[in-house]
Order: C-alpha cells, then structure tokens, then sequence
C-alpha cells in the first residue's frame, strides 16, 4: 500500500440525487445472536446519511456484507434482520431483496419510489465480491445513478462493493465516512495538544504500525495490555508467563528508542494484576512492581498504572485508545480497561477530544455504559487503524480516481 496522499473527495451533499437511484455501501455487519441482532450501532450510524438520501428524494438501494459466509448463500449471515431493525429505525418500510444480484434485485429496484429503500441481501453470498471480480462489480452498479460510499468498517478492503463499483458509477462519501475522516484524519494532522495514544490488546504485530506512525504525531505513548509485556521482556524486564511474541522484541526495542528519540513519553505498566491460570475465578496477585513472578501470567493492569494512567488522560487535550489494558472479557481482568473507560469519559467533559476505534475497545465502553461520553467511536476498528497508519484506504482511493 502507498503513502497517502491527500484524496479529493466528493461529499453527498455535492451531489443532486432527487428521481436518481442511489446506490450506497453501508456496513451492516453486526453481531448476531441467532437471528437476533446483539447491537444496531452500525445501522444507527447510517442514519444520517440515509435521512439525507430519503428528503433529497433518492431511490435508496442499499448494499452491505453481513459475517463470512464464504462465497455461497447462507441462512445464517442473511441481512433480513438488518432490513427489519433499519425500518423501526426510520420509522418507514425497507424493502429486501434476496439477492444483490440478477432479475430479483432488478426488480425490486425498478420496483423502488423516490424516498423508497430497499436493502439487497448479502454481497458475500457470491464469491466474486470479495474477489473485486469486475462482472459482479458491473451488476451492482446496474443498481444505480449514483454511488455513496458509507462503510467506514469495509474500506480498507479493495472488494466489488468498496473498489470496483466505485469506478462505475459517479460517488461521494456519506456523512458517517465523512465523520470517521474528520476525527481520525484530525487526530492525525492537526492534534490539540498534548496529543495521548492508548494502544493495548492482544499482538505487539498487529499494532507496530499504528505505534510507529503515532510517535511522529503523539506528546505520549501508554502501551497495556497483552503486548505490553512483549515490551517490558524488552527491557529485560521478568514477565513470567504472560503473553510475549519473541520474534517482536527488536520491535519492540526500536519503538522505544524511537519514542526517547522523539522525546514522547513512552509509558509501560507498573504493576499487574497476575493469576496461575487464566480462568473467572482465578486467585488474583497484585504484584508490586513491573516484574512478574515466574509462574504467573499478567492479565490486567494494576492499580497503581491505573493511577498513573488516569493522570495522563487528565492532562491530555487529545485521547486516541485502541485495545484493551487487559484479559477484559473476564470481569475480573477488566478494571485496567474500565478504568480507561471513565478517564476518557471524564476527559471529554473536560473539554478534550476522545476518540476510540475498534471492536473491543468499543465493547468495554458499552460494558460501562459509557459509549456516548466520547468524541468519537469509530466504526471501523481495521479501518481506522490503516487511516492512522497513514495508508490509502482502497475504498477512498477508488472514489477519488
Ligand atoms: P486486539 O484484537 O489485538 O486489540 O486484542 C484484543 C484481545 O487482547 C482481547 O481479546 C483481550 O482478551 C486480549 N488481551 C488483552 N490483554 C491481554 C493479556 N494480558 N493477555 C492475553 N490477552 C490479552
């Protein structure tokens, strides 16, 4: 992937779509329990844009992916549910085609009335989706006058919905994509400082971009989480048998140096909250400094970088967090990444930007109950961090051309 340039972009509100058909890429991939769906805020998000769509008098065809059903019609990845949940959110029918493609979608399309939307069944039940084949890229802009493009969560894929359709028909981003591009290319450019980076979860090798990026932007660094021990055996630090990738401690070790380089304050946990075995009820060891015992795994941070953790945020007048401080899925290995949680909240009170991408972060957030007291979630955890990496998203690039 290329360096990135700056992208000219068209918004919708560029665009004249009343009597047109418009098609538009929406990221509706949303947990499912069964056929229930366990959080619309991928639909909620999409509102906006739809609104927008249906008063301007668009004939709203909507298209989006739903899980992997492997390039074949599934059941279980349907988007039924999706049509169903998006109608009791505007308050008006959704139409839904069981396929996105060929005669059906036709005619439901031709079907559609100016203010109409209808919502096409998975793109990947066809294989050809994700393997941006051109005929199946063809066959959806048939759909179509226009195109708006509003899947933050898929544009880091260069699939037909995201790249080739895009080619096909004139486009614009919708109002969520406009929103994500607004915060993160902000974080990334023009901070208010002092700029703050929480990065934690599980891999120092799914992050090292992300972190290598944000030392040229940040005032401080806070690393937690599983990969922080990875940095602290980097130190030559005792981890005993928490999480570490071996083949990453040179990483690791030239982040640091980067960071000292750059005069960022690069901060490592202090202190652990440690078990024997990683299980709910796990006899819990605080320990009282940054080594770990031998036979013990790090799950979570302790109290003390908790207290340390929090004074940062305080200070900070921008907050990007990615990945959670600890094992957060298990209550008792949650309070590092609650503890975050509120800091943001509170910080964003106070007048600071809070933005926070991906999945698990997002889900600590609705554990607290504290999802609304950001400035921004994103959509898109991949997404957001590639923007942040600096790449060309291909689903940007392709609207740019
Ligand atoms: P990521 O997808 O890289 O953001 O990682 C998220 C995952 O990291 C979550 O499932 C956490 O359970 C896991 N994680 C966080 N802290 C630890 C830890 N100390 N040891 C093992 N896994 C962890």
């Amino acid at each position: 992937m290329t360096e990135k340039p700056a992208l000219k972009l068209k918004r919708l509100q560029d665009l004249q779509f009343r009597g047109k058909r418009v098609l538009a890429r929406v990221d509706y991939n949303v947990p499912m329990k069964g056929s229930r769906i366990e959080d619309d805020a991928r639909i909620r998000a999409t509102l906006p844009t739809l609104e927008a769509l249906i008063a301007g008098g668009a004939k709203v065809v909507l298209i989006s992916h739903l899980g992997r059903p492997k390039g074949k019609a599934d059941p279980k990845y349907t988007l039924k549910p999706a049509a169903e949940a998006l109608a009791k959110l505007l308050k008006k029918p959704v139409a839904f085609a069981p396929d996105c493609v060929g005669p059906e979608a036709e005619k439901a399309v031709a079907a559609l009335k100016s203010g109409g939307v209808l919502l096409l069944e998975n793109l990947r039940f066809h294989a050809e989706e994700e393997a941006n084949d051109p005929a199946f890229a063809k066959a959806l802009a048939k759909h179509g006058d226009l195109f708006i493009q509003d899947a933050f969560g898929a544009l880091h894929r260069a699939h037909a919905s995201t790249a080739g359709v895009t080619r096909l028909l004139p486009g614009a981003i919708g109002f969520l994509v406009q929103k994500e591009l607004e915060f993160l290319d902000r974080a990334i450019g023009n901070p208010t400082r002092p700029f703050l980076a929480i990065i934690g979860g599980a891999k120092v090798s799914d992050k090292l971009l992300v972190l290598d990026k944000l030392l040229e932007r940040v005032d401080a660094l806070l690393i937690g989480g599983g990969m922080a021990y990875t940095f602290l055996a980097a130190q030559g630090i005792n981890i005993g048998k928490s999480l570490l990738e071996k083949d990453q401690i040179d990483a690791a070790k030239a982040v640091i140096e980067k960071a000292y380089n750059k005069k960022v304050e690069c901060l490592l946990p202090a202190d652990h909250v440690a078990v024997r075995e990683i299980k709910p009820d796990a006899e819990i060891v605080v320990t009282q400094a940054m080594s770990i015992p031998s036979d013990l795994i790090g799950v979570d941070i302790g109290p003390h970088t908790i207290e340390f953790f929090d004074e940062h945020v305080a200070k900070a007048k921008t907050i990007f967090w990615n990945g959670p401080m600890g094992i957060f899925e298990i209550p008792a290995f949650a309070d590092g990444s609650l503890a975050v949680a509120k800091a943001m909240a509170e910080a964003t009170k106070g007048g600071a930007t809070t933005i926070v991408g991906g999945g698990d972060s997002l889900s600590v957030l609705k554990k607290a109950g504290l999802a609304d007291r950001m400035s921004h979630c994103s959509t898109g955890g991949g997404a957001s961090l590639e923007l942040l990496e600096g790449k060309v998203l291909p689903g940007l690039a392709a609207l740019a051309s």
